[in-house]
Parts: structure tokens; C-alpha cells; sequence
């Protein structure tokens, strides 16, 4: 540095020689081991005919918030000296690298289009790039629709965009757009798209996508398939998700936690234990999904002794665990009818638990009638999610469990004082390619009448086999016949009777559903499994239900 300054005092002296030497100066304080960033900065300042040069080797190599800094100089400035289209590509770049504020990275958009850069394509890309690290999707769409060539890469950010943030349908229609465009996608812009089918649990799309995989070669490595596993998990179809899984040459920790989640969320626990095993004996480390998902595959399973075997190893072999794995341990006690054990372990946490595990524990008191405990957890739901709907709701049918009727009332009040809705049950089908959505007692689809019909039957050949419909489930001070109707009201029904109105067997009759499956849902779908001898698999807001010939997968445990 010492003999810098001498070249500096130099190039002071003979002012003829400066701009080209102190370029390098700057350069080499910059950017060299054994330079001074602060140095270039104070050189490229106090030099009076600054180059777009200096600025951008600054630009390229200072920290972010700084090199923000230096460009708002650097346009706000009445100098000659104008920022060109690297000055706008390393700073974006920056932004993508370390993230910036959707709010500056609008700024430096208008920039771009003022200065008339806006024709550069790799500008449009690092942008759409920059949008879609912000989840700011309606911008990084805009750039990208305003884009006259659109690269294979450009595609992938947008459709893993959409998927990254839940926009499944959208992520897709883009898909549609590639296809149409002609351009064939490459595993990358295929692995979104999966997952897009995955998040919307649409089985056919699904099929459909793979088998344009396999058409058109595309090639299937490890983040393929793994999606591909997990679609197929996730959209109800575990023998194809272990079909892919096995036919995959390279597996990583992933691929082998998704598998092991797979069979988790179909309460398969021993096929789950047993893949577990298997990627043991590969000499995979098991990763923290891993865990999680044998541990979910136990609390389903009531594997409690496997269970703690689990918790013990992951904490041996130095994973920390997250609140999802702490979260599993407190439901595989609850399930298992182990109520002082949820209670000491929730009371030994080192760290204080969620919302989800107070719920978990709410039901468990709920069931146990354990008025002491079921107050203490409900108080502490109502501190940590005062406005979500579903806690007051759960509190209040724990009064009702334990005939505390006045509780119960106040509990109800509070939640009308508050304006809180519950969440109307939502179940979904998928008919030729097409999802028709059934919303509890909305009778707006245009098929309605025939489902009615289905609806009916299914009450009279219910109720001929002596079923005593569970009227507890519903918590209004109706009487029992009303509360009878509104069970028949449940989404899922409607969607189950659209199924067997619209498909023959051995088509699988397949919901979603946004809830939890309530109790008297659960006993007449296993009633419908036998008397209309259909396959009915329903995905509910924690796993799947498969129901055959009267008898469900979830052994009545769920
Ligand atoms: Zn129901
Ligand atoms: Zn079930």
C-alpha cells in the first residue's frame, strides 16, 4: 500500500497520464488480496473526471449495500460520466447473489428502461431472476412477458417461481406456454413442473407429465426423480412413487427421505422403518427429513417403542431436532393414548413449543378430559395465534368434552366478539383432467341435482346397515336431525358422490381435502368403500386415507 501511495502522488503530478493508471489502481485496490477497497473508493471520489470503468470495477467488487451507494451517486450526479450495461448487470447480479429489497430493485428497473438498456436480454433474465428470489411474481412475470426471446433458463426461474410460492395452476400454465412455444424443457424446468402437479395433488396432470418425461428423453437425475417420487406420494399413488424410486441409479439423502416420507403420509410404518433400513445399509446419512419422516410413520404407525429408538439416534448422530421433529414425538404419545408421557416431554422441551404441538396436546386432554391441562395449553394457543379460528374452535368442543357448557358458550362468544370464521372444509376431485371443487353445504355446482340423488342413496343404504351418524362432531345447538343433515353437507361427501356419479370401478375415486376428515366422514366413506365397492382415497390436511372394501389404511387412527 505504501508504495500505492506513491504511484498516486505520481499520477497527481502528471494529471496526462491519470485516467488509464488510476483505472488500475483502483482496479488493484479493489479487487487484489493485498489492496484497500476504502482506498479505491476514496481515489474514485476525489478524482475529478471519474470513467464508467472505475466505477464499475468498484461496483463489481464492494459490498452490496455500499455498491448501492455508489450507484445512486453515480445516477444522481450531474457528471459526464453515465452508468453503461455492466454497471446494471454486476449490480443485479449482486442482488440475485446476496438479495436486495424488492423496493431498490424496482428502482434500478426504472433505471434500466430510462437509460434504453431495456433491449438487453441478459438484462430482462437477471431481472426475472432478481423478481423471482424477491417472490415478487407479478413483476418477474411482467419482465418476462416482455421478454422477445426467452431463454430455456429464463422459463425455469418463472415456473420454479410459482411453484417456490404455491401458485401451482400458474406454474403450469407456463409449462403450457413452453410446450406451445416449441421449446423443449431440460430436468430443471421438469423438476418444477413436478412439483407444481405435486402441490396441486393432481394425479392425471401428473401421469401425463411423466410420461412426456420418458417420451421425450429427457433425462431424469437425482432431483427428477425425487420430485417424481414425491408427486406420486403425494398424489396418492405410493406403489408408483417406490416404482420411480427403485428405477432411480443415484439416490441421495433426499430422494431417500422422500421415499421415507412417502410411505409415512400413507401410514405404511414398517415400509417406511424398512426404507429407512435400506438407505442405512447404503451408507446414506439419514438427514433431518429422514427422521422426521420415520418419525411420522411411528406416531401413525403407534410404534412408540420404535419411535424413541429414532428420537434417541437422531440426537445421537448430532442432528438438532426442529419443531416438526419435536412436534412428532408429542402426536406419536397423544396417538398412543400416552397422556403423562406428551406431558413430560412437551414440559422438558428446551425450547417452547408451537402452536401445532398445543393443538396436538388440546386433543390429547380433550380425549383424557383433563380439564387442568386441557386450560393451560388452550390459554397458551389463544396467546401465540389470538386470531386463528380453528383454536377457539378446538377449545371450545374441549369444554364441550369435558361438560363445561358456560365455558364452552364464552369460548364461542369470544370468538363472534372477534369477527373469526372457522375455515369452510373444502374437498376436491379431479374429473377427466378437470378439478371441481366442493365447499361445505354449497350447492353451486351445475351437477347438483344428480349429486343430491347420490347423496340420498348413499343416506338410505347407510343407515340401512345401522349406522348411527356421530352427531357430536358438529357443535351448533341444533337438534340431532339438523346436525344429521349438515354431516351430509361435508365436502368430502359431496366430492365422493360426484365421484361415483362421474367414474365406474376400478377407477380409484380420489379427494383432497383442505381439513382434517371428521370422524363421521371417516365411518360411512369406509361404509361406501364396501357398499359401492369402490376404491376411495382421500389426502386430508395431514395424510392419506385409503379405503377399501370397508376398512381403511389409517386403521382408524388419525
Ligand atoms: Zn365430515
Ligand atoms: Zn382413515
Amino acid at each position: 500500500m505504501r508504495i500505492l501511495h506513491q504511484i498516486h502522488t505520481q499520477l497527481i503530478t502528471r494529471p496526462s497520464t491519470t485516467a488509464f493508471a488510476l483505472s488500475k489502481l483502483i482496479a488493484f485496490c479493489a479487487i487484489s488480496p493485498f489492496g484497500n477497497p476504502h482506498y479505491a473508493q476514496t481515489l474514485l471520489t476525489q478524482n475529478p473526471s471519474p470513467t464508467i470503468y472505475q466505477y464499475n470495477t468498484l461496483l463489481k467488487t464492494t459490498p452490496l449495500r455500499q455498491s448501492f451507494q455508489l450507484f445512486n451517486n453515480l445516477v444522481t450526479k450531474k457528471e459526464s460520466v453515465k452508468a453503461n450495461i455492466y454497471t446494471y448487470k454486476f449490480l443485479l447480479e449482486k442482488c440475485v447473489k446476496e438479495g436486495l429489497h424488492v423496493h431498490e430493485g424496482l428502482q434500478m428497473h426504472a433505471h434500466v428502461i430510462r437509460c434504453g438498456f431495456y433491449v438487453s436480454l441478459t438484462l430482462h433474465a437477471l431481472l426475472v431472476r432478481f423478481y423471482v428470489g424477491c417472490e415478487e411474481m407479478g413483476y418477474a412475470r411482467k419482465v418476462f412477458d416482455e421478454m422477445y426471446d426467452k431463454g430455456l433458463v429464463v422459463w425455469s426461474y418463472v415456473i420454479g417461481g410459482y411453484v417456490k410460492v404455491g401458485l401451482f395452476d400458474e406454474g403450469l400454465g407456463v409449462f403450457g406456454e413452453i410446450l406451445k412455444a416449441g421449446v423443449v424443457p431440460d430436468e430443471v424446468v421438469m423438476a418444477s413442473v413436478v412439483k407444481g402437479v405435486a402441490g396441486l395433488g393432481a394425479l392425471d396432470v401428473g401421469i401425463w407429465v411423466h410420461g412426456y418425461i420418458v417420451k421425450r428423453r429427457i433425462l431424469v437425475d437425482v432431483k427428477l426423480g425425487t420430485a417424481l417420487v414425491n408427486m406420486y406420494a403425494k398424489c396418492g399413488c405410493i406403489e408408483k412413487a417406490k416404482e420411480v424410486f427403485d428405477g432411480m441409479v443415484v439416490k441421495d439423502s433426499r430422494a431417500w427421505s422422500s421415499m421415507i416420507v412417502g410411505f409415512a403420509i400413507h401410514g405404511l410404518a414398517d415400509e417406511a422403518l424398512s426404507i429407512f433400513a435400506d438407505m442405512e445399509q447404503a451408507k446414506v446419512k439419514p438427514n433431518h427429513v429422514a427422521y422426521l419422516g420415520v418419525l411420522l410413520a411411528c406416531a401413525h404407525g403407534q410404534l412408540v417403542c420404535e419411535g424413541k429408538r429414532m428420537w434417541a439416534k437422531m440426537l445421537e448422530s448430532g442432528i438438532q431436532p426442529t419443531m416438526e421433529h419435536y412436534s412428532c414425538m408429542v402426536d406419536l404419545y397423544c396417538r398412543a393414548n400416552l397422556f403423562p408421557e406428551a406431558s413430560t416431554f412437551i414440559k422438558n422441551m428446551p425450547v417452547d413449543p408451537d402452536p401445532v404441538i398445543w393443538r396436538t396436546f388440546l386433543v390429547a386432554c380433550k380425549k383424557n378430559k383433563d380439564m387442568e391441562k386441557g386450560e393451560a395449553a388452550g390459554q397458551k394457543l389463544l396467546e401465540l395465534e389470538p386470531s386463528n379460528p380453528e383454536n377457539y374452535a378446538l377449545f371450545s368442543s374441549f369444554y364441550a368434552a369435558c361438560s363445561e357448557w358456560s365455558k364452552m358458550g364464552h369460548m364461542k362468544k369470544e370468538m363472534r366478539d372477534k369477527g373469526l370464521k372457522t375455515i369452510p372444509g373444502c374437498s376436491s376431485i379431479e374429473i377427466d383432467g378437470t378439478v371441481h371443487e366442493f365447499v361445505l353445504g354449497d350447492w353451486s355446482h351445475p351437477e347438483t341435482k344428480e349429486i343430491k340423488e347420490v347423496l340420498s342413496d348413499i343416506l338410505i343404504r347407510v343407515k340401512a346397515l345401522g349406522h348411527k351418524p356421530n352427531v357430536s362432531e358438529i357443535l351448533h345447538d341444533v337438534g340431532d336431525e339438523v346436525k344429521e343433515e349438515a354431516l351430509c353437507e361435508h365436502s368430502e361427501r359431496l366430492a365422493i358422490a360426484y365421484g361415483i356419479l362421474k367414474t365406474k370401478s376400478p377407477v380409484v375415486i380420489r379427494v383432497v381435502k383442505n381439513l382434517r376428515v371428521c370422524g363421521d366422514c371417516h365411518e360411512v366413506t369406509k361404509i361406501i368403500s364396501r357398499l359401492y365397492e369402490r376404491e376411495i382415497i382421500v389426502r386430508d390436511r395431514v395424510r392419506f386415507h385409503r379405503f377399501v372394501g370397508g376398512r381403511c389404511s389409517c386403521n382408524d387412527i388419525w
